[in-house]
C-alpha cells in the first residue's frame, strides 16, 4: 500500500502541474434572452467581446436601447403574479434542478468563463463552486422562511411573512461572470422576484449559459431575462419605474452613481463597490503558511477579484516571510497559477501603477511587466507576479485598486501604525492578519475598518450562509448581497396581526 502510495507521489511531482487547453471559438453574435428564448435586440449596434488569452473577438453582444429593457420589464410583470404566488417549495425546486446542471456542466461553463474572463479553467471552476453554494443556500429557503407566528395578546395573533418586491434587476462586473449574477439570482428569483440581468459587455457569455439552465431547471419562461449591453441600460434600469430593486457589483465609482440614481426614484440598491485589502503580517506568523496566503490573495485571479489584499503591512521585522514568498512567487507559473488581465487598457493601467511605484524608489523584488507567455498564448494580455517593497502607505500603489497581479509591501514599527494604515483607506471590503497570537488576532479583527475579516486567510471569503459583503466605500446600501441579508434585501416584510370574533358555538348561526 505505501509503496502505492510512494509512487502515485512521484508520478503527480514528475507530471508537475499544466496549463489546462484553452480552445478558441468564435460563437457568433449572442442574442439577449428574453421570454426563455435567444432574441434579436431592437438595437443594431454591437459590442466586441474579446478574448484575453489571443487578443481576438469571440463573439458580439448588442449594445441593446431602453426598447429591449422596455419589453423585458413588461414580460416580467406579466408572470409575476403568478410566480410570486407559486408556492415557495416549487419555486426551490429550480434551485434544487440548477445546482445538479451546474454540476453536470461544470466544465463547458468553467472552458467560457476561462475564455471570455482569461481566468485558468481551475479559477474559473471554484468561482462556479462559490456561485452554487447560494444556490445551495436557495434551496433552504422553504425552511429558512416559514414566517414567524404568535399570540400576542389574548385572542390576538401576528404572523411575519417574506414577501417577493417585483420585477428586480442585478448588473454585474467582468471579474466573476458566473458567480456573481449566481450571488444575486438564486435567492431573489426563490423568494419569488422576477430578475433581470445585465451582465458585464467583457465577459456575457456565461451569463446566456445560466439562462439556458434556468430553462432546463423548469424556471417559467419570463422569470428571468438578461439584456446585453453597457451604460445606457445600467441607467434604464436605474430609472424604470417599473424596476423595484437594483443589485450592482463593480468598481466604487459607477456603483456610487448607480445606487445614488437608483434610490433618488425610491428604487431599494445595494450596490458594492471595489476594494484595497490589507494583510497585516506579524513575525511570530507561521513561515510557510503565511507565505502561500499572502500569494495566493494578492496574485489569485491575476489579482482581478474585490477580496485580492494587494497590500501586506509588514509590523517589525518579517524579512524570512518576505524572502520565502518571493521563493514561492518565483516558482508561480502564467497560465497554470495565474491567468491573463481581462484587456490590453487594463495591462496599462497596471503597468502604469508599476512604473509610477518604480520612479517613487519602490524596491522591486518581483516584476512581472515582461513576463513571458505561454506557448500558444503569445498574444494574451499576460502579466507576471509583482512584488513592490519599501512602499509608502501614500503612494498610488498604496492606496488605489490596482486590479492586478501586484503586491505593495508597506513596512511598519508597530501594530498601531499597521492597524492605522488599514483603517485610513477610504475602502472596506476585507482585511487579514497572519500571526500565531491569539491576542494580535483578536485585536485586529475587532479593529479593522472592513467587513470581512481573515485570521491567517488571505481570502476571508464567508462560506454560505455567512454572507458577502464590505464597508465604506466597498459598498453603497444596507445589508450584504447573500445569505439572510440576501433574503432580506429582495423581500418585503408582511406583519399580519388578527383578531377574530369568539363565539360559543359559532356553526350555530347555519342552523
Ligand atoms: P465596472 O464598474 O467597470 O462595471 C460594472 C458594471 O457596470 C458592468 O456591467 C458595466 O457594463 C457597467 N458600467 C461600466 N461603466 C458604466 C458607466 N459609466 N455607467 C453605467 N454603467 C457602467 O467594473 P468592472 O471593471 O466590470 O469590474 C471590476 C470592479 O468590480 C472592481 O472595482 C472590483 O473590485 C469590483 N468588484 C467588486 C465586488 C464586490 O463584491 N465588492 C465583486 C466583484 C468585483
Amino acid at each position: 500500500m505505501k509503496v502505492l502510495k510512494f509512487f502515485q507521489m512521484l508520478l503527480l511531482m514528475l507530471k508537475g502541474k499544466k496549463m489546462g487547453k484553452i480552445n478558441f471559438k468564435n460563437y457568433g453574435h449572442q442574442k439577449n434572452w428574453i421570454s426563455g428564448s435567444y432574441v434579436d435586440s431592437i438595437s443594431t449596434k454591437k459590442i466586441s467581446v474579446v478574448s484575453p488569452y489571443f487578443d481576438k473577438e469571440i463573439a458580439t453582444v448588442s449594445e441593446s436601447n431602453i426598447n429591449d429593457l422596455n419589453l423585458a420589464v413588461e414580460k416580467s410583470k406579466s408572470i409575476f403574479p403568478y410566480w410570486s404566488k407559486l408556492n415557495i417549495r416549487d419555486r426551490a425546486e429550480v434551485m434544487f434542478q440548477l445546482k445538479s446542471i451546474l454540476e453536470k456542466n461544470m466544465e463547458e461553463l468553467s472552458c467560457l468563463i476561462a475564455l471570455d474572463n482569461g481566468k485558468t479553467v481551475e479559477d474559473a471552476k471554484g468561482s462556479i463552486l462559490r456561485g452554487k453554494e447560494v444556490v445551495e443556500f436557495a434551496t433552504s429557503l422553504p425552511s429558512l422562511l416559514n414566517g414567524d407566528s404568535s399570540q400576542v395578546a389574548d385572542g390576538i395573533t401576528c404572523t411575519l411573512s417574506y414577501e417577493p418586491i417585483g420585477v428586480v434587476a442585478g448588473i454585474t462586473p467582468f471579474n466573476f461572470p458566473a458567480m456573481v449574477p449566481l450571488w444575486m439570482i438564486p435567492i431573489a428569483i426563490t423568494t419569488g422576484n422576477c430578475f433581470i440581468l445585465k451582465p458585464s459587455e467583457q465577459t456575457p457569455l456565461s451569463a446566456l449559459k445560466i439562462a439556458e439552465y434556468l430553462k432546463e431547471a423548469g424556471l417559467p419562461d419570463d422569470v428571468f431575462q438578461v439584456i446585453n449591453g453597457s451604460r445606457d441600460i445600467v441607467e434604464g434600469i436605474s430609472d424604470h419605474q417599473d424596476i423595484e430593486a437594483v443589485a450592482f457589483v463593480g468598481s466604487s465609482k459607477i456603483a456610487k452613481i448607480v445606487y445614488s440614481r437608483s434610490t433618488a426614484l425610491g428604487k431599494r440598491a445595494l450596490c458594492l463597490g471595489g476594494a484595497k485589502n490589507h494583510m497585516i503580517v506579524v513575525p511570530d506568523a507561521d513561515l510557510y503558511s503565511t507565505a502561500k496566503g499572502l500569494l495566493a490573495s494578492s496574485m489569485g485571479s491575476a489579482g482581478q477579484r474585490c477580496m485580492a489584499a494587494s497590500v501586506a503591512v509588514g509590523v517589525a521585522n518579517i524579512d524570512p516571510i518576505i524572502q520565502q514568498l518571493v521563493k514561492e512567487a518565483n516558482e508561480f507559473k502564467l497560465g497554470v497559477d495565474m491567468g491573463t488581465i481581462i484587456s490590453k487598457e487594463a495591462f496599462d493601467r497596471i503597468t502604469k501603477y508599476i512604473d509610477e511605484a518604480e520612479k517613487m524608489g519602490a524596491d522591486i523584488l518581483i516584476d512581472g511587466r515582461n513576463a513571458m507567455p505561454p506557448k500558444d498564448y503569445e498574444n494574451g494580455y499576460w502579466l507576471g507576479v509583482t512584488i513592490l517593497d519599501n512602499v509608502s502607505p501614500d503612494w498610488p500603489c498604496a492606496q488605489e485598486e490596482i486590479f492586478g497581479p501586484v503586491l505593495s509591501i508597506i513596512r511598519t514599527e508597530s501594530l498601531e501604525q499597521a492597524m492605522k494604515i488599514e483603517n485610513d483607506n477610504t475602502y472596506g471590503n476585507a482585511a487579514a492578519v497572519f500571526t500565531t497570537s491569539g491576542e494580535i488576532a483578536k485585536t485586529i479583527s475587532e479593529n479593522a475598518s472592513a467587513g470581512m475579516i481573515g485570521i491567517n486567510i488571505g481570502v476571508p471569503v464567508p462560506r454560505e450562509p455567512y454572507s458577502f459583503g464590505g464597508w465604506n466605500e466597498s459598498k453603497y446600501g444596507h445589508g450584504d448581497i447573500t445569505g439572510k441579508s440576501g433574503v432580506h434585501f429582495w423581500t418585503n416584510l408582511k406583519k399580519v396581526t388578527a383578531r377574530w370574533p369568539e363565539s360559543e358555538e359559532p356553526w350555530k348561526k347555519y342552523f
